[in-house]
């Protein structure tokens, strides 16, 4: 079917498209349901002379409060699900939520999945920002994508087109869209797999709030490594020394049982939530030295 430019909207609320519940409208808005639709969308913007952003889950984002200028296209595609049982891969469409790989995996008996069991948001996201936990990223389990770069051209790429490292991904930097992903997993233990994914879900429920609770996760990276050392170190260890918990800016505090999430009251707006990073990170630089970044990604009109 040819692309329908009336499916655009206008002026569209984006705020209840991300898990922080903040924000302003898109300027124009499409969801799109097939790899073709967003190849159409980006067309149209391209065309149209409209920048143009992807939106997954919205669950890594704080959206400026005078929204987005141009076309936001939200990656609604799950039309492909495969799972290749010689070579251990299931292949999905990155509109599909993280969840659906990690259930998906677990149904099949395939291990590797399981640290991301609970993490939000969908899988173009977590190819994006190289979402993990527990020691493992996204990156250490895709094998290849299909995707349009930013030329216009779809094609698959291996992972090494991605250059991810901690936390992110060249799509960080150019506006290609990973259409479909495929992961390479292996035959494991279906009990072992069930269990671990349990577990960590339960974990996870005892250190983050819950859905009712607008946030966007861990808002800062953990800091690299001391010298001779191997682990990162937690951000959230060093905003517990500075007292976060006890930091407020507007609509906008410090989670009480994780210092390293930023949560809305219930009537935060985006520029809160940036105030008080801006207070959490001079504070850290002024007592400790080190700068913290953001995890989560500013996007939309903020001058
Ligand atoms: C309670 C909670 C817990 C969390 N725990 C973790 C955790 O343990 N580990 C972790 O890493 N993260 C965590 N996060 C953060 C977040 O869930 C992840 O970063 C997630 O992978 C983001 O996916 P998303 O679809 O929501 O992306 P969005 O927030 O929609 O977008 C994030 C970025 O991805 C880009 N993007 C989205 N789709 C595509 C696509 N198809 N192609 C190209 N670019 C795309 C967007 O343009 C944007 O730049 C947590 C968040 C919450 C709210």
């Amino acid at each position: 079917m040819p692309f329908n430019e009336k499916l655009i909207k206008n002026n569209y609320p984006l705020k209840d498209l991300t898990t922080f519940h903040i924000g302003g409208p898109a300027d124009f808005f499409f969801e799109a349901e097939t790899a073709q639709d967003i190849v159409d969308a980006v067309n149209y913007a391209k065309t149209a002379n409209l920048p143009y952003f992807v939106i997954g889950g919205g669950s890594n984002l704080v959206i400026s409060d005078k929204g987005i200028a141009g076309l936001v296209i939200q990656n609604s595609i799950k039309n492909i699900k495969q799972i290749d049982f010689d070579n251990q891969t299931i292949t999905l469409s990155t509109g599909h939520m993280l969840s659906e790989l990690v259930n998906t995996a677990e149904k099949e008996g395939f291990t590797g999945a399981e640290p991301f069991a609970g993490i939000p948001g969908s899988l173009g996201g977590a190819i994006c920002g190289n979402a993990g936990a527990y020691g493992k990223s996204i990156s250490d389990i895709l094998l290849e994508a299909e995707i349009l770069l930013s030329d216009g051209v779809v094609k698959t790429v291996n992972k090494d087109f991605f250059d991810f490292s901690y936390r992110t991904s060249i799509l960080k930097r150019e506006s290609h869209i990973v259409l479909s992903a495929t992961f390479a997993l292996k035959q494991g233990n279906p009990e072992a797999i069930a269990q671990e994914i349990a577990q960590i879900k339960a974990t996870r429920k005892t250190k983050h709030p819950g859905k009712e609770i607008g946030c966007a996760g861990s808002f800062f990276k953990n800091l690299p490594p001391k010298p001779g050392e191997s682990r990162r170190r937690a951000a959230g260890e060093i905003l517990e020394k500075i007292g976060a918990k006890k930091i407020s800016f507007g609509g906008a505090c410090v989670y009480e049982n994780h210092a390293n999430f930023i949560i809305n009251k219930g009537n935060a707006k985006a520029s809160d939530v940036r105030s008080l990073a801006k207070i959490l990170i001079d504070k850290v630089k002024e007592l400790y030295g080190v700068e913290l970044e953001e995890e989560v990604r500013y996007v939309g009109r903020w001058d």
